[in-house]
């Protein structure tokens, strides 16, 4: 049985924060949930939706008295939020994040961290496109992996118990260096994200294809981009300024890819085109095996029943 947390207050409310809010009481890990949010209307609909114990617009007020305290905004504010928490923060309190990006987030908050408390930075990698408390739900972590990136020295028992926090909401839990988590989730969330919202952006300027075609004809892959590029802007507009690296690094791994398809294309090289094909296959399948991912037609998109036609869960971050 994973240790119970006193209090636990997170930093932001989005489909993150309250899906770990529900997961929390599911699992009956916190005595008390202290939930804050910037806006006083995002702090209403989380009060509204009965997601903590306690509410406030104050993030200082959150962290009083917490043994783990949870900031769950967008990566280009975790600087702020860090300045913001630090001198309430309690001795011995474990800090830690959901930040898509490790080494920004911990450039941003480790400097204005007491001594006295222990960061584990963590990315648990789900999610979907929505966003704000509305949005969240328990089961988002279940089956899906979290990704803990401790700065170097960070004590063992806090990195145990975080994981302990982590597993307990579902999630499988793995270890590793802030730098090689950016580079490892450009390639695997990030540079997926910008050709969505590339081929999107193009789908919509192209000027002999009409909007309405656009539409008509989604079902033809443009669908599935369609749900990923509507994914939220700040979230990814921070994503991609906090990673500037390692996705200008795969991301020139993979025009040179690309140009090479365009002259397989060009040059009716069908054997090229269809060994690439054929590999590709084979990640998917191994996807499925790893259990990341339904093995049903169409994506395990329900027809005929609305409520199950909605976008999936699970594949956005
Ligand atoms: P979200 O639903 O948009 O919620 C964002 C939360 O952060 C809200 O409480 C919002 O407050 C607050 N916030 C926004 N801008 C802020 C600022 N400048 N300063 C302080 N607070 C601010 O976002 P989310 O999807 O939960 O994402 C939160 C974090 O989780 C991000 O770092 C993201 O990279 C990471 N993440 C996301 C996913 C995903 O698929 N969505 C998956 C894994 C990790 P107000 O509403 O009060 O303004």
């Amino acid at each position: 049985m994973t240790e119970r947390f006193h209090r636990i207050a997170l930093i932001g409310i989005g489909l993150i924060g309250s899906s770990i809010a529900l997961a929390v009481r599911r699992a009956g890990l916190a005595e008390h949930i202290a939930v804050q949010s910037r806006r006083r209307e995002t702090v209403d609909a989380a009060q509204r939706l009965g997601l903590g114990d306690s509410y406030t617009t104050d993030p200082a007020q959150a962290v009083k008295d917490a043994d783990l305290v949870i900031a769950c905004v967008p990566v280009g504010a975790f600087a702020a939020v860090a300045q913001a928490i630090a001198p309430d923060l309690a001795p011995g309190a474990i800090v830690t994040d959901v930040g898509s990006v490790k080494q920004s987030v911990i450039s941003q908050m480790q400097p204005h961290l007491p001594d006295n408390v222990h960061f584990v930075p963590s990315h648990p990698v789900a999610g979907t496109e929505q966003s704000g408390p509305e949005a969240g739900f328990a089961e988002l972590f279940d089956n899906r992996w979290c990704i803990l990136t401790p700065p170097a020295g960070t004590d063992p028992k806090a990195i145990e118990r975080t994981q302990a926090f982590w597993e307990a909401l579902g999630m499988h839990v793995d270890i590793m260096d802030a730098a090689h988590h950016d580079l490892v989730l450009a390639i695997t969330s990030h540079i997926p994200h910008l050709i969505a919202y590339n081929i999107v952006g193009t789908a919509s300027d192209v000027g002999d294809v009409t909007r309405k075609e656009v539409m008509k004809y989604a079902a033809g892959g443009f669908r599935d981009f369609t749900r990923i590029a509507a994914s939220d802007p700040t979230m990814w507009r921070d994503v991609f300024l906090h990673n500037k690296d390692a996705v200008l690094e795969m991301l020139g791994r993979f025009s040179e890819d690309l140009t090479a398809l365009q002259r397989a294309i060009r040059w009716d090289d069908g054997e090229t085109l269809f060994n690439l094909f054929t590999r590709t296959r084979d990640i998917r399948r191994g996807i499925i095996e790893a259990g990341q991912e339904t093995d049903e037609p169409d994506f395990g998109r329900h027809h005929g029943d609305g409520d199950h036609d909605l976008p999936r869960p699970y594949s956005s971050d």
